[in-house]
């Protein structure tokens, strides 16, 4: 796909993270294995965690698709690897609510994930960005459904567990 459109600075931070993605390296036993799919776009992701004592210790991402979805995921490995799932799911709460139009709350630590903050002016895109976040939360509800509680996944993606 294109990134015409966002910022120079924010296109090449997007860009680093599509050629060399976070969490690549496979883990040993997961506990959740998880695969999301977003047709609109075609991108898909493969996601195994490892998570001990209400922490992901370990997290390994397969992402394919778009420059976004790719590099979303990627953020997502580099900013959870050792997060707590209140963490996680607090993480995954905020960036849905940046792509719908929020801004990040005062005091709050983006990190990269502030480059993918142009997605909400391309709606197409906006799935894209989100694919790794409804992938992941499905995971967290695979592990602890009372954590978690009722996942509403967007009508345009598809997350299927492969193990839990
Ligand atoms: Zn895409």
């Amino acid at each position: 796909m294109s990134t015409s459109g966002l910022d120079e600075l924010y296109r090449e931070v997007i860009l680093d993270h599509y050629r060399s993605p976070h969490g690549a390296a496979p883990i040993d036993d997961p506990n959740v294995e998880v695969e999301g799919h977003n047709p609109l776009c075609g991108d898909e992701l493969i996601m195994h965690l490892d998570i001990v004592d209400g922490q992901i210790r370990s997290m390994h991402i397969e992402p394919r698709g778009c420059s976004i979805s790719v590099a979303s995921a990627s953020m997502l490995a580099q900013q959870l690897e050792g997060a707590s799932l209140e963490d996680a799911l607090e993480l995954k709460k905020t960036f849905q609510a940046i792509m719908q139009g929020a801004e990040w709350p005062e005091g709050s630590d983006p990190g990269d994930l502030e480059a993918l903050d142009g997605v909400k002016n391309f709606p197409v895109r906006i799935k894209c960005a989100l694919l790794a976040w409804m992938t992941l939360e499905q995971a967290l509800a695979e592990y602890d459904h009372d954590l978690v509680g009722e996942v509403v996944i967007d009508r345009d993606i598809e997350v299927v567990t492969r193990k839990s």
